[in-house]
């Protein structure tokens, strides 16, 4: 007799991996110039310098025992030192909680903040991470679109004038994944002082604001009110295998966070907890670091923005690319980039087509290129495989 199979949770039934991230599978072929991932450049990692802390952490014995679960308590202090920096403001040090980066900060936070059928407001494209983790949550998603000042808060105003209530509010107010974008100071004071009228939570999610060309991002959604949860990371400045992330947020939502946490995973590394504090302790260094980071992504991001805007005219719109890992650009003659994807990956080039960020739909003419891992020759072959793939679908002039 073959045996009864037994089911998963229900909840899962909605959850399941989308055609275009099953065509990506094929990105891995080396011929491929892959603009589809969204990793930082592992070639600038400083290996070197994460291998002296970890010799340095591993001379003692505590790096090897279980750490406390809201982190190990030195690398609080440098974080609660460096967000009130940010900020503007002291943080204490029980308002500053360490993740599993930034990723388990946002799943932790779901279960906390959210009853199954409570209202999210996300931004439209959407970071999926962010997507996945509130659907799994069994949370009701209403989209507001992104423009070149990033959250549309009137859109948001709008929501809430009908009479929706969310819960919370997701943004990824700098360097958006995927968009590009950037919110403005004045979206960013008005977003807070809906929280503030309405009673939500605002989930600010900000793994790229160092990760600037031109000049800082502006001051932190966080900074204008309390009801704003800060998530920032290690991932994007130092290594994502530290998986060293953390969280600003309210006393209150710290201890709900540590109940769950003890439950996921006890505690996370003392190990990598270790190696990130002496790391983002060492300021000169780090500083001299990210600028390296900066200026190496800022000239990539803008050979890719001036190929695609010099290959394609006015038939293709970019995103700035002013700091982050990403750009994203919109055809303006139509053209369908998931139908694109197989001609592009025949010529040679991958990027994730619009649609796979959408929330209900849309997004059809758009995708994501993720500037970082590829050095500016490359980037400028990837453009030209795109507008050969584009000719061949969709033959019109491209500008030589
Ligand atoms: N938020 C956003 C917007 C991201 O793009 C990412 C990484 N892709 C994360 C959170 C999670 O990063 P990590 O867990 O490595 O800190």
């Amino acid at each position: 007799m073959s045996p009864t199979i037994p089911p998963l949770a229900g909840k899962l039934d909605g959850l399941r991996s989308s055609a275009i991230r099953d065509l990506l599978k094929l990105t891995a072929r080396a011929e491929i110039v892959s603009l589809a991932g969204g990793l930082p450049d592992a070639e600038l990692m400083p290996r070197a310098r994460l291998a002296d802390a970890a010799a340095a952490a591993l001379s003692h014995n505590g790096c090897l025992q279980y750490t406390e679960s809201p982190g190990w308590a030195p690398l609080r202090e440098v974080l609660a030192e460096r967000e009130s920096g940010r900020l503007g403001r002291p943080v204490p040090l029980a308002e500053v909680f360490v993740t599993h980066g930034s990723q388990q900060a946002l799943s932790l936070l779901a279960e906390v903040l959210l009853d199954p059928g409570a209202l999210v407001v996300v931004e439209d494209p959407a970071y999926v991470g962010a997507l996945q983790v509130f659907r799994a949550a069994g949370a009701r998603i209403a989209a507001v679109p992104l423009d070149a000042e990033g959250m549309r808060t009137d859109a948001l105003t709008e929501l809430l004038a009908r009479g929706e209530r969310p819960a919370v509010v997701h943004t990824v107010s700098n360097f958006h994944n995927p968009g590009g974008v950037t919110m403005s100071s004045r979206r960013r004071a008005e977003l807070a002082r809906l929280a503030d009228e309405h009673g939500f939570w605002v989930i600010e999610d900000d793994p790229y604001g160092e990760l600037w060309f031109d000049g800082p991002a502006p001051a932190p959604v966080a900074s204008y009110s309390r009801n704003v949860i800060r998530l920032s990371s290690a991932s994007k400045i130092l290594s994502p295998s530290l998986r060293v992330g953390w969280m600003v947020a309210p006393d209150p939502v710290c201890r709900a966070v540590e109940l769950l946490k003890q439950g996921a995973d006890l505690c996370g590394s003392a190990l990598t907890q270790q190696i990130a504090t002496d790391l983002l302790a060492d300021t000169a260094w780090l500083t001299a670091h990210v600028d390296h980071v900066r200026g190496v992504y800022g000239e990539r991001a803008k050979t890719l923005v001036h190929a695609m805007r010099s290959r394609f005219g006015d038939r293709v719109r970019c995103s700035d690319a002013s700091g982050g890992m990403f750009v994203w650009a919109d055809f303006t003659d139509g053209t369908d980039t998931e139908l694109l994807l197989p001609g592009a990956l025949a010529a040679g080039v991958a990027y994730v087509p619009g649609a796979a960020f959408a929330v209900g739909g849309g997004y059809r003419n758009s995708m994501r290129m993720c500037f970082t891992t590829s050095d500016e020759p490359t980037l400028e072959l990837a453009v030209d495989r795109l507008a050969h793939a584009v000719a061949v679908r969709n033959p019109q002039p491209t500008q030589p």
